[in-house]
């Protein structure tokens, strides 16, 4: 499967990635990218913490679809449920972000 991304300053393609909530697919720079540290869903803000991330938009809906769709524990494969509170807090608190 290819994608073709729009071309930015210095010919790179933008990255793309598939929101965990809504499925929708985002330039990598909108998204937030979580990463799991044991049972905890945890924010990557600085995009740095190694292993398997998800990305999703940075909104309390698509939180809650994540949750709903139980997103979270397939994204990270792992067979039961993770904590995503810390990510709900990160978004709580994150209100100039709205998109
Ligand atoms: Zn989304």
């Amino acid at each position: 499967m290819r994608q073709h991304g729009k071309l930015e300053y210095g010919g790179h393609a933008t990255p793309q990635r598939t929101c965990v909530g809504c499925r929708g697919r985002t330039a990598k720079s909108e998204l937030l990218r979580l990463v799991r540290v044991e049972d905890h869903v945890v924010p990557d803000l600085q995009g740095r913490l190694p292993g398997r991330g998800a990305s999703l938009h940075p909104t309390l809906s698509c939180l809650e679809l994540a949750e709903r769709r139980r997103a979270f524990p397939r994204a990270f494969r792992v067979p039961g449920p993770l904590d995503v509170s810390r990510v709900r807090a990160q978004l709580e608190g994150d209100h100039a972000n709205v998109m």
